[in-house]
């Protein structure tokens, strides 16, 4: 079972990013985006500045060594519209 990055789509999380309602963070740091769940997105503020530094820095991967040879940037961010109630932070809960 994988679970989606909620700031670039990235499928295959091994870990819920959030749990318990969105008050739990996982900890684990996404690999394309390079996002720490629970540290750089406490709050929506800290979600908006990453996503918009990562955005701004040309979304590329934060580990190179994890990047899929064939990656489909713009089909990846689709995959966020798709993530589940309970996987997400709680300040994103509302805008579902
Ligand atoms: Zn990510």
């Amino acid at each position: 079972m994988f679970y989606t990055c909620h700031l670039c789509g990235y499928p295959e999380q091994n870990k819920p990013p959030w749990t318990q309602e969105g008050l739990s963070p996982s900890y684990e740091i996404c690999p394309c985006c390079g996002i720490e769940f629970g540290v750089d997105d406490i709050n929506l503020l800290g979600f908006e500045i990453y996503k918009r530094e990562w955005f701004e820095k040309g979304r590329d991967w934060f580990d190179q060594a994890k990047r899929p040879v064939n990656w489909e940037q713009e089909e990846q961010l689709k995959s966020i519209n798709k993530i589940k109630h309970e996987e997400l932070p709680f300040y994103l809960l509302d805008a579902k």
